[in-house]
């Protein structure tokens, strides 16, 4: 853009951005009447987020045909009240005032809520009941981290600004060189990330509990079998041997993990025997762990719902009391297993991600869908509301990965309903 054009674009600075789990808030969004025309800092991922297509009020549905929202809303109701098992989903796409609001509707109609991302195997809160969880904010990361390990994730793909702004080449207050104050290790599968580590620790997955157990004994300096270790990992001793000398000569270390550390074939085990190793080494050091989560509210919305019914990341209410059954209540399996009968979620670039017999599933059963961009998927919802965009036309409280709440705002209007409004307004049309 030219001098002049910027100059003539509305500037809104400060912007919290809902494209990933940073929710950085640094954005300088110029509108040139309701159209985003730059973003400063630039991020691609920030930019098809503010520049994705918007559903309008044309794209309100029932059963495929056109209608208007009333109607979608009174559909809704009907479809909500007549379900034995209505489940609540795909939260995390929204504000954590209308998470509230769901939690409402949920428990009017006997519903099943789950707050977890439903492609996103993350398990820190059976973890933080069991073993406990040092864990540290972005900004802890960005001030303090002289040591930051990426454990099987890729925060160069998939949260463009981690790196620049938190973790790699911020400057903070005990690490005022930035990078240059930094040792960076990368471990697991090659990647953009780790090409741009100083070392690299190539692992597989059935290498990896291995490793765990072996860097525990380092820390508890009790024995342990480095034969096991190097039939599983060639020249794993000497490498490990190093990491750990770098954790304790390391003021403050980070390991920052993804989806290749989390595995969900592996269960809680992985992230327990990190919690493990991570807490003794406080008697040395400083350090802690941090998930790179995908955004934008999926924390928040866990958060709601443990506030409001006791239970970290999802309950069932069709007894008409909370209750808990974290092994057994993810939607994607529920879904699976026909223990639902009908479905009101969020949209989220996840559906196109969701298992296949979870995606029949939802085609199968009564299915209410908000959404604040047409459908990308081959599912035709039995309702489909379009809502506001978070961030863009929408207000409210999301939550960055690392659980600290942000203000989320309007930066112009849209002629649609909020998503707390919108469930509102479902809830009224619900009769006692
Ligand atoms: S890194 Fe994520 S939150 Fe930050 S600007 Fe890019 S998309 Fe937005």
């Amino acid at each position: 853009m030219t001098e002049t054009e910027t100059s003539q674009l509305q500037l809104h600075h400060d912007v919290p951005c809902p494209g990933c789990g940073c929710l950085c808030d640094d954005l300088t969004i110029g509108l040139d009447g309701t159209e985003v025309k730059s973003i400063e800092p630039s991020c691609a991922m920030a930019t098809a987020y503010y520049r994705q297509q918007h559903a309008t009020a044309d794209d309100c549905r029932i059963d495929g045909s056109t209608t208007t929202v009333p109607n979608a809303y009174q559909r809704a109701a009907e479809i909500l009240q007549a379900a034995k098992a209505p489940l609540f989903f795909g939260l995390g796409e929204t504000s954590s005032e209308a998470v509230r609001k769901a939690i409402d509707l949920a428990d009017r109609t006997g519903g099943i809520v789950d707050a977890s991302h439903p492609t996103f195997y993350d398990p820190t809160g059976r973890t933080i009941q069991t073993t406990g969880l040092v864990t540290c904010s972005l900004g802890e990361i960005r001030q303090r981290a002289d040591l930051v390990i990426f454990w099987g994730c890729d925060p160069k793909t998939t949260h463009l600004r981690h790196w620049e702004r938190y973790s790699a080449e911020a400057t903070g207050r005990f690490v005022p060189g930035g990078r240059s104050d930094r040792t960076l290790v990368g471990i697991g599968s090659q990647n953009k990330t780790t090409d741009a580590c100083d070392t690299f620790i190539s692992l597989e997955p059935s290498q990896q509990i291995a490793v765990l157990h072996h860097l525990i004994a380092l820390a508890q300096g009790k024995p342990d079998n480095p034969s096991v270790l190097d039939a599983a990992m060639a020249d794993a001793t000497q490498q490990l041997g190093q990491l750990y000398q770098q954790i304790t000569n390391s003021k403050y270390f980070v390991f920052v993990l993804g989806e290749g550390f989390l595995r969900k074939e592996a269960g809680r085990i992985p992230l327990e025997l990190l919690a493990q190793f991570v807490r003794p080494m406080h008697e040395q050091t400083r350090g802690a762990i941090s998930i790179l989560r995908p955004g934008p509210n999926w924390v928040g919305a866990a958060g709601v719902v443990a506030s409001r019914t006791g239970y970290p990341g999802g309950a069932t209410l069709t007894q008409g009391i909370p209750q808990f059954d974290p092994d057994n209540l993810a939607s994607a399996k529920l879904l699976s297993q026909s223990r639902v009968d009908a479905a009101i979620l969020w949209e989220g670039p996840w559906l196109a991600d969701l298992p296949e017999a979870a995606r029949q599933a939802l085609a199968n059963i009564p299915t209410v869908v908000l959404g604040h961009r047409p459908l990308e998927t081959d599912l035709t919802p039995s309702v489909f509301i379009p809502i506001k965009r978070p961030g863009y036309s929408d207000s409210g409280t999301m939550s960055r990965m690392d659980d600290m709440p942000l203000p989320v705002r309007a930066l112009t209007q849209e002629d649609l309903p909020a998503a707390e409004e919108a469930v509102q307004a479902i809830s009224e049309r619900i009769s006692a």
